[in-house]
């Protein structure tokens, strides 16, 4: 398995959703060996950050990453779009604090992405594999970690809402799957925290356009749900994105439970404490096929169709 890319650079502007301002956003392609990188840029210059669960400072509405310098909130949609896709190295720049919200969806990046292109580079794909179950639980809430190899979600979500209720969605996070029924699903809240978050000047940006609504009964937005289940599948999307400040690509099977951005960000932080005994680097074998040099501009094959995701 090859590391990859994107192909051209691609930009695009939105609204950021605590600021409620406008945010510049340009993906750029990276060398080998990059992994994911922000570039923020403000008036006083650009400072450069590499997702690390310590650099994680926020995990309270969405993951904000920083730096000491600077901060970049609203991290985990994109981050998910580009661990999703099965992208490498990726240069992220942007001009302001947070991501644009787009529609609270994964959906913008991935098209965005699938408008740069992926290209294979010559290189081997490295990931961090589990090497021994774990358990790793708080207030209830759990994820369960099992060797594997690929990268499998088996998510589970329980709210006291008619609507809601007890959801399950079990999958192997390959491109194809995460395009087709991940990447579409909407972050949710409820109307009272939502009123609330506004009085106090917070989520600036959110509104029926980028996020599902619910009240006591059911949805607000007039044009309903896009999947019967797409909490969980956003619970799901939130997942990804969060193990995507790992750095590597983390191979394993994980069962969670009513799991959030905390608990995603403590379980990295645990990993990352005790890597001896849970997680091994390993570089992935190439096709047995692959010439013995791969041009770094290989085109990656149909899109990235049937190309598992993380293994
Ligand atoms: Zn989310």
């Amino acid at each position: 398995m090859h590391q990859t890319t994107i192909r051209n650079t691609v930009r695009c502007t939105g609204i950021g959703l605590h600021g409620g301002r406008k945010v510049e956003l340009v993906l750029r392609p990276a060398p080998e060996d990059t992994g994911i990188l922000f570039a923020l840029r403000s008036g006083s210059g650009t400072s450069f950050l590499s997702p690390k669960p310590r650099l994680v400072v926020d995990t309270g509405l969405a993951t904000s990453l920083g730096n000491g310098h600077d901060s970049i909130a609203t991290v985990e949609h994109l981050l998910a779009a580009v661990r999703g896709m099965g992208i490498d190295n990726i240069r992220i720049e942007v001009q302001g604090r947070e991501l644009p919200i787009m529609d609270g969806s994964a959906a913008s990046f991935v098209y965005l992405l699938n408008q740069a292109g992926v290209r294979r580079q010559g290189k081997a794909r490295k990931v961090l594999a589990i090497t021994r179950p774990l358990t790793f639980e708080k207030d209830g809430k759990y994820i369960k970690a099992t060797p594997h190899d690929g990268f499998e979600v088996d998510c589970t979500i329980q709210f006291a809402h008619p609507l809601i209720g007890r959801q399950n969605l079990c999958m192997e996070v390959t491109p194809d799957a995460f395009a087709a029924d991940i990447a579409k699903a909407r972050t949710f809240g409820f109307l009272r925290e939502v009123e609330y978050l506004h009085a106090n000047g917070l989520a600036l940006g959110g509104t029926l356009d980028n996020a599902v609504v619910l009240d006591e009964f059911g949805v607000l937005n007039t044009d309903g749900l896009r999947y019967p289940d797409e909490f969980v599948r956003h619970k799901m999307l939130d997942f990804v994105g969060d193990m995507a400040v790992m750095g590597l690509p983390l191979q394993g099977r994980f069962e969670i439970f009513a799991s959030g951005h905390a608990l995603n960000n403590a379980f990295l932080r645990f990993l990352e404490d005790n890597a001896s005994e849970y997680l091994e680097e390993r570089i992935l074998d190439l096709p047995a096929s692959a010439p013995q040099s791969v041009s770094e501009n290989a085109p990656v094959r149909g899109n990235l169709r049937g190309q598992p995701a993380l293994a």
